[in-house]
């Protein structure tokens, strides 16, 4: 039995916990600095520093007193997260690593386009549940869910980081790590603050799930106008349970079934991902199933030639190969677009962000 005595006494808590600012909404930061004896209007003058201009110290806000700068330094924070990795691709991908306040890692990625275009693709858990063979997360399994406020701060960060170039960021994905719809209530107040707070417009904005019938179905009801993109990536049950197995809790009918009702409700158009893998979901019998079953839906399919990942075998389709999977879809009336990788060169442990980031921002 262990000595009571012997174990190691409990650390003195020496530091105050901060109040991270951008967890705030705007009454709640003027309420807080209202606790701090501070007129109203500063909090008009701090959110539109932290919101609008991007600041990311105090020392930058050169119009709030010194003693108030002070108060900040020594009480609050700006955002949790700490940069571990970033690099740049030659063709101006950004991508970064974060380490969350538990220490666990979250990607995220910012892709520039030449018509001003810029498409951050931010995580909503570390890691995933989901299990999907041929995803980087899939493979490392399910960590946590992240908060609403670290799911906002990775596009904060990628605004912050334009703005001060004189840009800003124009559009969000929900497309990196993590599964959105698993942790529906805090993507869903991610999305908002992004629009509202973050002024993403709702239409610059896709949230993509492995098909959780359920949440979709609650999505169609949310009465926002987000472009709402499903990982399909096969079209009968058999191969698709053997790809995402949450495909045996809901299969392919019931999936496509919550699209059309998803479709009728908004009247937006659905997005599907299919990752093309060689010899295994890119076959001209396989375009011809989807295309059955997409017939008649207001949708579009990105198609994306596999990114090889550690843990699975699989091969990305040649590029003849997927010009006639979409030749196929045509016949049906679906349209569909094969998407070019960028970032090539930092790609390394990433997987997938990047090409997602790409599909959404091109269509
Ligand atoms: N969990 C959500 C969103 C994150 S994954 C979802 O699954 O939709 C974003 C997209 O990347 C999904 O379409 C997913 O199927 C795809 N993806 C994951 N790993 C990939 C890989 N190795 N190659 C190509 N696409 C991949
Ligand atoms: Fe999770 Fe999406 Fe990866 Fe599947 S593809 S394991 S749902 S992140």
């Amino acid at each position: 039995m262990s000595d009571p005595a012997a174990e190691p006494a409990a650390e003195p808590v020496t530091a105050v916990a901060r109040t991270d600012l951008l967890a705030l909404s705007r009454d709640e930061l003027t309420a807080w600095l209202r606790d701090h004896g501070q007129p109203a209007f500063r909090g008009k003058q701090l959110w539109a520093w932290l919101w609008d201009k991007g600041a990311a110290d105090f020392d930058e806000m050169t119009d709030l007193p010194k003693g108030l700068r002070q108060v900040l330094h020594e009480q609050a924070c700006i955002g949790t997260l700490t940069r571990t990795i970033e690099q740049q691709s030659q063709d101006g991908t950004r991508k970064r690593l974060y380490a969350l306040a538990d220490g666990k890692a979250v990607e995220s990625v910012l892709m520039p386009y030449n018509d001003g275009r810029r498409t951050a693709c931010i995580s909503t858990q570390a890691g995933c549940a989901m299990g999907c063979v041929f995803c980087a997360t899939g493979q490392m399994g399910f960590q946590r869910h992240l908060t609403a406020t670290e799911i906002v701060e990775q596009a904060w960060r990628f605004d912050q980081e334009l703005k001060a170039e004189g840009g800003r960021l124009s559009n969000v994905v929900l497309m990196g790590m993590g599964e959105p719809f698993h942790n529906y209530d805090n993507a869903l107040a991610a999305i908002r603050r992004l629009n509202q707070d973050l002024g993403i417009g709702a239409r610059h904005i896709t949230v993509s799930t492995v098909g959780l019938v359920p949440a979709i179905r609650r999505f169609a009801q949310e009465g926002i106008q987000v472009t709402l993109a499903i990982s399909l990536h096969a079209a009968t049950d058999a191969q698709r349970s053997a790809l995402l197995p949450v495909n045996k809790r809901w299969g392919v009918d019931e999936v496509v079934a919550a699209c059309r009702d998803y479709v009728d409700a908004t009247h937006r158009r659905v997005t599907f991902e299919w990752a093309l893998i060689a010899g295994e979901n890119d076959t001209p019998d396989e375009a011809h199933r989807l295309g059955r079953l997409l017939r008649g839906l207001t949708c579009h399919v990105n198609l994306i030639p596999l990114n090889p990942t550690k843990g699975y075998g699989g091969a990305p389709t040649a590029e003849p190969d997927a010009a006639a999977f979409v030749e196929v879809l045509g016949r049906y009336g679906v349209p569909a677009t094969v998407r070019v990788r960028r970032g090539i060169d930092i790609d390394a442990g990433c997987g997938q962000l990047r090409e997602r980031a790409d599909a959404e921002a091109t269509q």
